[in-house]
């Protein structure tokens, strides 16, 4: 085992932020390890990912697990699967991606699709990195802005998904929208005119 494969307070010294980490009073250090399958896992999951919720360096931890690419176990509120999703994402925009997944508390399938498949350029606009143009994401064809659109709505698209920013291949989530975002956007668009 690395040093990763440990609990905060079992790591070297040198990580001074853990002195204020709440894992450190918690009798049982495994409970961030979760073990065993199905609904027991996912319970293990959740509960320490709710003692994640109340610690004051939750931010801290989940950066440098990210950063340092810790393989195992919950940390700062993220799962392996969530942090390995967040792994490719610039430094300057992990805090904001960071708060995403938190608010998703469970891992997401289509979110960890387009997070493994996106990087993110100069003015929020997002470009889609690999030569495959759809992808199965539990047993169905995605295209990116379809996936884009799950990620920044939650719910399926109706109607095409179109980008509406100003790079036309762009799949940023905010930038891209279907026939009910279209919709809206008008309405939004009368109302100030009027
Ligand atoms: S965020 Fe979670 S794993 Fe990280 S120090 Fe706090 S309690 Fe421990
Ligand atoms: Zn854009």
């Amino acid at each position: 085992m690395t040093s990763s494969h440990y609990a905060p307070d079992t790591l070297a010294p040198a990580r001074s932020w853990t002195a204020s980490a709440l894992c450190r009073s918690i009798a049982d250090p495994d409970a961030f390890f979760p073990t065993g399958n199905g609904a027991t896992v996912q319970q293990q999951t959740n509960d320490a990912k709710q003692l994640c919720a109340s610690c004051p360096i939750r931010m801290t931890c989940a950066t440098t697990a990210i950063r340092e690419n810790y393989q195992y176990g919950i940390w700062g509120g993220l799962d392996e699967r969530q942090r390995r999703s967040l792994a490719r994402v610039p430094k300057a925009d992990l805090p904001a991606a960071i708060r995403t997944a938190w608010k998703r508390r469970t891992y997401d399938h289509h979110f960890d699709a387009y997070a493994s498949r996106t990087v993110q350029i100069d003015d929020g606009h997002v470009m889609w990195t690999v030569k495959n143009t759809s992808v199965t994401v539990l047993g169905r064809n995605w295209t990116p802005r379809q996936l884009a659109l799950w990620v920044g709505q939650g719910r399926e698209p109706h109607g095409p998904v179109k980008t509406h920013c100003s790079r036309p291949d762009c799949v940023a989530a905010e930038h891209v929208g279907d026939a009910v975002v279209r919709m809206l956007r008008a309405r939004q668009i009368k109302e100030v005119a009027a």
